[in-house]
């Protein structure tokens, strides 16, 4: 281990307690990713520093948590390269994707209408485009998904609305050539929607260069805190949207029987935002940019040796942070259970995208996914843990 990934794990004070009475080798960034002493300070720091309601009173600390807020919008947006105003802060990718199916999807889609998604789609950038296809009577169209796993977009029937994919499978670690798809997906004049939940901690996003009109991130898969995410759109899509949730602090003013909406970002925001949670998410956005990711494609490059070495069947050709396998016949939740009894955090199941493992014939499998803290040192330790599921199952 280099000495810079040694002092970078000493950031992450969960990877210093032992798991079972093993060193932890977390393998599970996917799911969510540890938190930097930096960003947990942050949040910390939030209680003492910016405690009151943002948006609503004018005294002090109202006045803090409001400008502690807004700062932060502006950090995560500048993240990606977008103006803050076209950034949403919502509780995650779930929220986003939901908030643009709700405010954008009602008032655009009606009956004839398409909407494609890829058959690789987490559950949240599949059921809320479900939903609002039967309760438009649109169509859902699905594009399919090729041996290696990559998205094989169809030629897009006339009255496509949007198309909605994922920047990075969250099984199959494949990358979708998003500035491409926008291209095809604008030719046909329809919009397109990404979900980056699993692209933001690997890959630079910059949402003017990929040329979507819709991005959609979580803030726990980017080293920062759960329950919050965001959805930038193109400001002119946001100005058209109307609100999806109403309530507290997104009003100009409201008499018995009716409303005036703020402006966007704020529009889309009711209710007490969680500014700790959006300090927390600033924080972690300028750890990423500081952030060495060198090392992670050599990690990877390791992570799928070893578990072809350990006998296992690679779902697709994973490109980046993730690696989904099965091991024999040998169900994934057995394998999770005794490589966590060996300190190695893995996922099993169907990480909450069975269509994709339908596809590959499969009920479930075994994922291992890394992150800026994840070493070579990790990948053996799974490598040991898989020898030790192999012998239990002889
Ligand atoms: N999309 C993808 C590709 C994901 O991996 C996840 C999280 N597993 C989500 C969406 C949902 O993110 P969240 O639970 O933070 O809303």
């Amino acid at each position: 281990m280099t000495a810079d990934l040694a002092a970078r794990r000493r950031e992450f004070p969960a990877l210093a307690a032992p798991v079972h009475g093993r060193r932890l080798a977390y393998l599970d960034s996917a799911a969510t990713s540890l938190m930097p002493r930096a960003v947990i300070d942050a949040v910390a720091r939030a209680a003492v520093q910016a405690p009151g309601s943002p948006n609503r009173g004018v005294h002090a600390l109202a006045e803090a948590a409001t400008v502690a807020l807004d700062d932060a919008r502006a950090v995560v947006a500048h993240g990606i390269g977008a103006r803050p105003r076209d950034l949403v802060l919502t509780s995650g990718t779930t929220a986003a994707v939901n908030l643009v199916a709700q405010a954008w999807g009602r008032a655009n889609v009606t009956t004839g209408d398409t909407i494609v998604v890829s058959e690789l789609e987490h559950h949240s950038n599949l059921i809320p485009w479900q939903e609002l296809c039967a309760e438009r009577g649109a169509r859902l169209a699905v594009a399919p998904v090729d041996d290696a796993g990559r998205i094989q977009l169809p030629a897009l029937a006339a009255r496509t609305k949007l198309v909605a994919v994922a920047h990075v499978s969250n099984v199959l670690g494949t990358i979708a050539p998003i500035a491409e798809l926008a291209a095809r997906v604008h030719a046909a004049g329809a919009l397109l929607f990404v979900d980056g939940a699993q692209a933001v901690a690997h890959l630079p996003v910059d949402v003017a260069a990929l040329g979507c009109d819709f991005y959609a991130f979580s803030a726990h898969k980017m080293y920062g805190p759960p329950g919050i995410g965001a959805l930038w759109a193109r400001g002119e899509l946001l100005d058209a949207m109307a609100p999806w949730q109403t309530g507290g602090g997104m009003v100009t003013s409201v008499a018995l029987s009716s409303a005036q909406f703020r402006e966007p970002p704020h529009r889309f925001e009711a209710g007490t935002p969680n500014t700790p949670g959006a300090i927390g998410f600033a924080e972690a956005t300028r750890f990423l940019a500081a952030v060495d990711r060198s090392d992670e494609s050599r990690v990877h490059a390791a992570l799928i040796d070893a578990i072809t070495g350990a006998g296992g069947t690679i779902i697709g050709r994973p490109e980046c942070a993730v690696v989904s396998f099965t091991l024999a016949d040998i169900h994934p939740h057995d394998i999770a259970t005794i490589a966590d009894g060996e300190g190695v955090a893995l996922r099993s199941g169907h990480h909450c995208a069975q269509p994709i493992h339908t596809r590959f014939g499969v009920a479930a499998s075994a994922r291992a996914s890394i992150a800026c803290y994840s070493g070579t040192d990790d990948v053996e330790q799974l490598a040991r843990a898989l020898a030790r599921v192999r012998e239990v199952f002889r």
